[in-house]
């Protein structure tokens, strides 16, 4: 008899579960400043809603999934991620006839059938984050932000940011006879999962931490190098408002994910303070295709998600400890037309650091969104049109009090927080 818990799961009580709750209610904090609300979904679906998000070619499809019958011979799986079940939910409960992009969080245990080590088990706690609805890179650099974000709140300092684009499937289809063609005469010195990575899904191949197969990649083409020109451009505004909101990343050519869902821009958080095996802390990327291969309409997307077993571990070996923090008001950023993006950036990334702030990435009607802005509880609109613009100024609506000022952006940057603090 065996009444010790499953190999690969843990029982998690005291320090530790003072560790995870600290991580779970800064990222509540965090993702409540940047406006996504929960979705939870059920810790188990229907097997197909992950072999066809996931991809059946993937480890996780082929070998790591927790499925079995239930009672009346329906295949069912423990989940192993958070986006498919997103997906499925938002499509399901048609989440996406109202405003779009739809921003949410989610956390919870995801079950992999791996082969349990020192961060890597086979039930684990995710927090992730899923935006659909847009295809404004502006949307990338809010996820990567969130992301990079929440480590430094955590109190990490030297993570390392990694980006790459895997294009569209366009561009991608191009790229892949290239690859295929220049690994194929030296196909025989990869290892057996290579090979058949090779037939299946070669841009796996540079996910293998086998050293002899990343020596014969070194001078193979890099997807990177092979984009379409708009991949290219999303990839280059992305890059440009990280380097605005002053976020350190690298481009890393090799870098590819583990889903077969991910298109265009993906990224890592990395910590070369673990074994590299499991140095990845979170991860995530854009799935422009997904929600409409699920069944649903075509909505480009993005998200991702951040593993809490291995940040508690990296913090307690670097001495990082739990500390607490408060509350503030809601700030909505009205931005007449895209042009306005990097002043509207420039806006978040200072008020974000007191107050909870959003924008309109996609609709340009003032009247609307002011509506909308009331109905969600938003305490102060401040729009950005032409004249805002062109004179780095802002117009500031207290929907509490029903006033209006003008003031400049430039100048008056205390006085502004000072009044949205309600303290003018
Ligand atoms: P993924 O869903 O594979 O992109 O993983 C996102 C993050 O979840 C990783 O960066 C890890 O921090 C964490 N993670 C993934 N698999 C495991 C596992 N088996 N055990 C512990 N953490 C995991």
């Amino acid at each position: 008899m065996n009444l010790n818990s499953p190999r690969g799961t843990a029982d998690v009580f005291g320090r530790d579960l003072e560790y995870r709750n600290y991580i779970i209610g800064e990222s509540r904090k965090l993702f409540k400043l940047f406006n996504y609300e929960q979705l939870i979904t059920p810790t188990f679906e229907y097997s197909e809603v992950f072999q066809r998000s996931i991809g059946q070619s993937t480890d996780i499809v082929q070998k790591e999934m927790y499925t079995f019958e239930d009672k009346k011979g329906r295949s069912v799986t423990l989940r192993p991620e958070g986006t498919a079940s997103v997906v499925r939910a938002v499509i399901e409960n048609k989440l996406y006839a109202q405003n779009l992009p739809l921003k949410v969080f989610y956390k919870g245990s995801m079950f992999r059938y791996e082969r349990p080590q020192k961060g890597r088990m086979r039930e684990f706690y995710q927090l992730g984050v899923e935006v659909l609805g847009s295809d404004n890179p502006l949307i990338d650099a809010e996820v990567i932000w969130l992301a990079n974000l929440l480590f430094s709140q955590l109190g990490f300092k030297d993570l390392n940011l990694l980006i790459n684009s895997i294009g569209c499937l366009d561009c991608r289809l191009d790229y892949m006879n290239l690859f295929r063609a220049a690994v194929k005469p030296k196909l025989k010195n990869f290892c057996k999962d290579c090979q058949q990575r090779f037939e299946k899904n070669p841009l796996r191949i540079f996910d293998c931490k086998n050293s002899q197969c990343i020596e014969q990649l070194e001078n193979s083409p890099k997807i990177a190098d092979n984009l379409c020109s708009s991949c290219q451009e999303h990839l280059g505004k992305v890059t440009g408002y990280l380097e605005q909101l002053n976020i350190n990343f690298k481009l890393e050519p090799t870098l590819v994910r583990g889903f077969d869902y991910y298109t265009g821009t993906i990224f890592e958080l990395t910590s070369g303070q673990l074994d590299s095996a499991q140095n990845a802390l979170g991860g995530g990327g854009r799935y422009d295709n997904l929600v409409g291969q699920m069944g649903g309409p075509n909505l480009p997307a993005i998200g991702f998600a951040i593993g809490v077993d291995r940040t508690i571990i990296l913090m307690k070996q670097l001495g990082i400890k739990p500390v607490l923090q408060k509350q503030s008001p809601k700030i909505y950023i009205a931005a007449m037309s895209d042009e306005f993006s990097s002043f509207v950036l420039n806006l978040l990334s200072c008020l974000r650091n007191y107050f909870t702030c959003d924008t309109n990435f996609n609709i340009k009607n003032i009247g609307k969104e002011i509506k909308w802005a009331q109905k969600n509880d938003f305490d102060f609109v401040i729009i950005i049109g032409e004249e805002e613009f062109r004179q780095n100024q802002v117009t500031i609506k207290d929907l509490r009090k029903y006033q209006q000022y003008e003031c400049s952006w430039k100048d008056e940057k205390e006085k502004i927080i000072e009044l949205l603090r309600g303290n003018k």
